[in-house]
């Protein structure tokens, strides 16, 4: 098996050396500032080591990776609540599509699409309080990773906001269907916040690595979630994470991810590693491009996969 270090610095320097790099999302007018240059990558191992290598602690707007910690936060207080309203299928569609929406009677595919998103954010929202949705999903980042400091980025949250009419057209039609019980103001406000929230593959690594450990976080010995849930929210985001990607991320990779528009992806090797890898530019599906490969790369090196018998 390769030394994870020099594997984490190679892969680094391949990716950093790569002259195509795919498209940085412009449709957020904030997000098309980013260059396409960055490339940052850190893998804490079960024992706690981090390797890390390119711009690992440079922050970035974690976009719809932070679906999967709204996501625990919802299914530690009501699970049931959660499937009374998303399904739990691949959905074979764009992340935004809004077709599929109307012609499965405004129930979202699975959580990890912007419909299922805004619905499970529609139960972190509280209409007195519009704060309180972000506020519970930056609690929670920010204890996994240890860091206080891990905030929204106000600009990309604003720009989200400015240009998000496919969201609010998502949003409206779940509530004429009853799927967004609050107001959808409020709603899309608590979305976009927890898009724009800027964090550091450092701190993502670190934020993942309960999912990596039986729902137990190692660095704290606190059980954020049950093993059962766990294994599911590992299996949504294995079949989901990457929306109509999400197959051949399978097929490539083999490990549980779920990426965001901003570059990011943070893919877990269950009982050895959490991953976070950041790249913004991006395939059409809106996958970072060169993230991917250096999973691909990593994986296959290591020979991490959940199809693995010997991983
Ligand atoms: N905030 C983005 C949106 O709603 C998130 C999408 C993504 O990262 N795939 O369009």
């Amino acid at each position: 098996m390769a030394d994870l270090a020099t594997l984490v610095s190679g892969i680094a320097a391949e990716m950093q050396a790569m002259p195509h790099r795919g498209a940085v999302a412009d449709y957020i007018p904030e997000l098309a500032k980013v260059s396409a240059d960055h490339f940052g990558l850190v893998v804490i191992d079960a024992d706690g080591q981090e390797h890390s290598a390119g711009d690992a602690d440079t922050r970035f707007s974690i976009q719809s990776v932070s679906k999967l910690f709204a996501l625990v936060e919802a299914l530690n207080r009501d699970p049931d609540a959660v499937w009374r309203r998303v399904g739990r299928e691949p959905s074979g569609s764009a992340f935004n599509s809004i077709v599929q929406l109307e012609a499965e009677g405004g129930r979202p595919r699975n959580p990890f699409i912007n419909a299922g998103a805004l619905a499970v954010t529609d139960l972190l929202t509280s209409d007195d309080d519009p704060r309180a949705g972000v506020g519970a999903i930056l609690r929670l980042v920010r204890s996994l990773a240890g860091d206080d400091s891990i905030a929204t980025d106000g600009a990309v949250a604003y720009s989200e906001a400015a240009t998000g009419h496919r969201n609010a057209a998502l949003a409206h039609f779940m509530k004429a269907h009853g799927v967004v019980r609050g107001s959808v103001e409020a709603c899309l406000s608590t979305y976009f916040h927890q898009c724009a929230i800027a964090m550091s593959c450092r701190q993502l690594a670190r934020a993942g690595r309960f999912l990596a450990h039986g729902g137990i976080d190692p660095a704290s010995g606190r059980t954020i979630t049950s093993p059962e849930r766990t294994r599911r929210i590992n299996a949504l985001m294995l079949t989901c994470g990457h929306y109509d990607a999400s197959g051949e991320f399978a097929f490539r990779v083999g490990l549980p991810a779920k990426s965001g528009v901003g570059g990011g992806i943070l893919a877990i090797a269950p009982g050895r590693a959490s991953i976070a890898v950041w790249s913004p530019g991006l395939s059409p599906q809106g996958n970072s491009l060169l993230g991917t490969l250096a999973l691909e790369r990593l994986a296959h090196a290591m020979g991490w996969s959940v199809f693995n018998p010997d991983a």
